[in-house]
């Protein structure tokens, strides 16, 4: 593939559509830097995946999930953000200015706000992986509908994995809730919520050992194992629907940033990476916070950040 000559040195990159990268996206276009937001392979982050966000300020009723980022986007352009599709495939973040490769073009940049995100996890078992699309689902809002009527499961005990039990039971007469230990990690609000549902059921100290029945391509029960007992017992269910966390995009940056043991970028003074020039902000280096309002101000950090920094090499 030929790549794109542009020649032209950026004030400022930002790698990621979600609520991070265009909180950042709308303070370095109203500083006048003309910004370049890259949009990778799940536009608009986490938000556009669920449904009514509850807890973000300013929003007496909520709001759904994809309308807050159709938003934050369109108010990242009115101010003169470039918006462009691309997976960053490689970085060299020891030349000035950064050189990032993007497949299809490379992109020189003075400075690069990192909001990339994180993706969910998945078991990795292979016949889960196998079944992917055809009955396992990381996003309920994306295929519970095709569910319309049957019985579904749903793995975890966090906030996403009631967020999701919850929001099945549009479609499914019954939703089970499997969790691997007896503690949940969901707030109470959530887990009360997903307790009090009559569709819901919780199976807990329980894990998924296999996903029935790869040869019919389609999601027709779970092997699952009691943790405390030892039992072991085939469950039917028409889909799986993980909830069980997500894991940082930070991959391409290996070697040239710090990270800690599970990949998310490590950070100083909230988004200062070891490199100047390159911050980072939302969920690929918030392991603690992870809520759309967290991601939105440590974005904004970035974008001042970038300023200050540019700035301070006299542009
Ligand atoms: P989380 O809080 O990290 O919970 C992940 C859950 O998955 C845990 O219960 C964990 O079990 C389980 N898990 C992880 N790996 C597993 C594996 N290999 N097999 C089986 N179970 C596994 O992640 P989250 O629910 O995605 O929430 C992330 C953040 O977003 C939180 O801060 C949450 O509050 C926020 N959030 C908020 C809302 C809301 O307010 N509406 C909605 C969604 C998310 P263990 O507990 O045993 O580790």
């Amino acid at each position: 593939m030929t790549q794109a000559a542009d020649t032209s040195v950026r004030n400022t990159v930002i790698l990621g559509s979600g609520c991070s990268g265009l909180t950042a996206a709308i303070y370095a276009a109203r500083a006048n830097l003309k910004p370049l937001l890259y949009e990778g392979h799940e536009p608009g982050g986490q938000l556009s995946l669920t449904t009514l966000v509850e807890n973000f300020p300013g929003f007496p009723e909520g709001i759904q999930g994809p309308e807050l980022i159709e938003n934050m986007r369109k108010q990242a352009q009115r101010f003169g953000t470039e918006i462009r599709t691309g997976h960053l495939t490689k970085a060299d973040l020891s030349q000035r200015p950064f050189v990032l490769d993007f497949g299809k073009e490379k992109v020189l940049t003075r400075t690069l706000i990192i909001s990339s995100g994180a993706s969910a996890r998945w078991l990795g078992l292979p016949s889960e992986q196998a079944l992917i699309g055809h009955g396992v689902s990381s996003c309920a809002t994306c295929d519970g509908f095709f569910f319309n009527g049957k019985e579904i499961t749903v793995i975890g005990g966090g906030d996403s994995a009631m967020e999701e039990a919850l929001f099945l039971t549009r479609f499914a007469t019954k939703v089970t809730l499997i969790h691997r230990r007896g503690e949940f990690r969901a707030s109470k609000i959530m887990l009360e919520r997903a307790r009090a549902h009559k569709q819901i059921e919780f199976l807990t100290d329980t894990v998924v050992d296999e996903v029935h029945d790869v040869s019919k391509q389609e999601v027709t029960g779970l092997k699952l194992r009691n943790l405390k007992t030892g039992k072991v017992w085939d469950f039917p269910t028409s889909a799986m629907f993980l909830g069980i966390g997500h894991i940082p995009n930070a991959k391409m940056f290996a070697g040239q940033l710090d990270m800690d043991a599970d990949g998310y970028l490590t950070t100083k003074d909230y988004v200062f990476t070891r490199v100047p020039g390159v911050f980072a902000s939302g969920d690929v280096m918030d392991r603690r916070y992870r809520q759309a309002i967290t991601a939105a101000g440590t974005g904004c950090m970035a974008a001042l950040e970038v300023e200050k920094y540019l700035e301070q090499q006299g542009r």
